[in-house]
Parts: C-alpha cells; structure tokens; sequence
C-alpha cells in the first residue's frame, strides 16, 4: 500500500495548497455521452454560473469541441466573469483517459473519439490550463470535497446507473493506480458465470446490477411472457429500462420487484468487497438507480452486512450523494484545482 500514491510529491492536503498559488476561478466541465454541463466556481465550490448545452456526439469530436468551449464562454457570462479571469479548467470525460497526456483514448459512448487529446484543445481555445478525469472518479472527488462525503477521509463513492462506477479516496486523496484505472468498481466479480459486462468479462457486478442489466432480465422475462405490466409501461413509454421495470414493481408486478431485488443483493456482494478490502468511513452511493430507494438498496445493504467483516461494516456509514448530476462538474474542477497547484509548487 506505500506506493498508492506516486504522483503526491509532497502529500500535502488539497486544502493546504488552495489559496496560495491558484487562481480565484475555476471551471468544471462534465462531458458527456448526451449532455455538456459546464460551472464557473470558486475553490470552495461555490457557483457562480453554468451553463448547459447538448452534446450530440454523433456529429462527431470536432463540432463538440466548439460546443464545450461556446458552453465554457456561456457559464462565464452567467457568472459575469471574463472567460479570461478563468485560468483552471477540470473536464471528466468518460474513460479511459491518459491522464499526464490529457488524452481521451477509446469511450465507448463519444463514437468517432479517438485518441483525441482534448485538454491541449481546449487550453488552444479558451487559454486555461486544462486537466482530465474519468466521470466516476470525477463525482467521487465533487462529493468527498464539497458534498455527502464531506469530512470522511476514506471513502468510497460508487454511482448505479446505466453502467457502474467508481471513485476511491484513501487519506483524502483520490486513488488512481498505476496508469490511472483504478476504481473500476463495476467490474469486481460476483459470479463465475452469467452475463458478460461491456468489457467482455464474465459475472462482473456491472452485468447483474447495472441499469442495464436490469433492462436486460426483464426483457429475457417479457420474451418468455412473463412480466405484462412492465411489457405495457414500455409499450406506451418506450424504451425498456430499469426505469420502467421499477414502475411495474411499484405498481405490484412481483417479478419486477424481484428483478430489482436480487440487482440490490449482487450490489450488496460487490459493497460488501469495498468494506471488507478498503475498510472505509463511507461509501457514498450515486446515479439514478439510488431513486429506487429501498426496493433496491434495502436488499444491497442487507447483503453487504452479512457478506462484511462486523467491524468494518459497523465502521461503514452507506449514504447517498448530495451532488446529483452536479458531482462530476463539481469534482473535475477540484482534481483540476489540485493538479494544477502540484504542478505549480
Ligand atoms: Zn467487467
């Protein structure tokens, strides 16, 4: 464990360095696969503007470009500062990313990026010294720093969506491991067989506990007959998603609640493999699916109480995010802040 942390020359708090060599203003850029939301704050994380446009990704890099930057100038104006008088900028973009580089290298939800070394663009546009993450580890930083996770300093952020993903923070600093991959939490193994996750492997937590995944379980049962309720919710409001299954399980379709219980339990196994190898104060939960609230969470802490060692999982507070679609903006400009007064000093 003494290496985790090679790039930290000095170790010292993020706090520490704030306010003697950084500039006053920041910009956090969330990049995403549907939308760009861009904030203009302070180094505390106060708000002072935002902006947010689409992103339409599949007019390919180049017209996306164009967009952060009009949505960067946007936000400034919001803020009613000079884009000029914003020096830092912290962009999360989907993974994977080449951090030193600031290369975006192969996202499988911006079709046509390649490669694409999207902090030097920027830096060419807007003038700001421009830094990347990765989405999840971005808005496990914007909750540790300035949300739920406030104050712990271990902790660990895992966000259910879609997909399934991750931040770990370990003596309040961010834990990225040797090439800046680490905190992949949505493919800790849960089963040796069964579905495969986007990456290809078999029984990641990804493919049975996801959003996706599901989706997926409900349409293998609507394919069978089964599950009419939640086959007529997706009739009239389509597509199918966990969404929907949810619905048809408030609604009383027993096998939709069930669906999204036993997502809740393997949810519950890979929690439990956080608590009992990082022993953490918190794992801060995020993404969609933690609107489910109990139908899904009731079984994930159940599961991972009795799968946990008793101290470490007396130890755990399991809580929601504070940030909602706010974390990864938010945490991109605080690993931005950070970075960038590293490379200062
Ligand atoms: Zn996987």
């Amino acid at each position: 464990m003494r290496s985790r942390r090679p790039r930290s020359a000095a170790g010292r708090s993020p706090e520490g360095e704030a306010g003697v060599s950084s500039p006053a203003l920041f910009a956090g850029i969330d990049l995403g696969g549907t939308k760009i939301l861009v904030l203009i704050a302070d180094a505390s994380g106060h708000v002072l503007g935002s902006a947010r446009v689409a992103t339409l990704a599949g007019q390919g890099p180049e017209p996306v470009f164009g967009r952060i930057a009009d949505a960067v100038r946007e936000a400034a104006a919001d803020a009613a500062v000079a884009v000029a008088d914003v020096q830092v900028a912290g962009v999360s973009a989907p993974g994977p990313i080449d951090l030193e580089e600031g290369i975006i290298t192969d996202p499988p939800n911006l079709p046509g990026w390649h490669n694409v070394p999207l902090a030097r663009i920027l830096h060419d546009r807007l003038g700001m010294r421009v830094y990347l993450e990765n989405d999840a580890n971005a808005a496990g930083v914007g909750e540790h720093q300035f949300g739920a996770g406030r104050g712990f300093r271990h902790m660990i952020y895992v966000t259910i969506s879609t997909g399934i993903g991750g931040g770990i923070i370990i003596d309040n600093e961010l834990y990225i491991g040797t090439s800046g991959a680490a905190g992949e939490v949505g493919h800790i193994g849960v089963a040796a067989s069964g579905p495969t996750c986007g990456a290809g492997h078999v029984g990641c937590l990804e493919a049975f506990a996801s959003g996706t995944a599901i989706a997926a379980r409900a349409r293998e049962a609507i394919a069978q007959g089964r599950m009419p309720r939640t086959a007529r919710i997706a009739e009239h409001n389509p597509p199918l998603s966990a969404e929907t299954v949810y619905l048809a399980a408030e609604q009383g379709e027993a096998e939709a609640a069930e669906i999204i219980a036993a997502a809740g339990r393997y949810l519950g196994i890979g929690l439990a493999s956080l608590v009992n190898v990082f022993n953490p104060q918190a794992i801060v939960l995020g993404g969609g699916l933690t609107n489910m609230g109990d139908a899904i969470m009731g079984p994930a802490v159940e599961t991972a109480r009795t799968r946990s060692f008793a101290q470490s999982f007396m130890d755990v507070r399991i809580i929601e995010g504070e940030l909602g679609d706010r974390a990864a903006a938010l945490g991109a400009l605080a690993v931005a802040r950070i970075r960038d007064a590293r490379r200062a000093s």
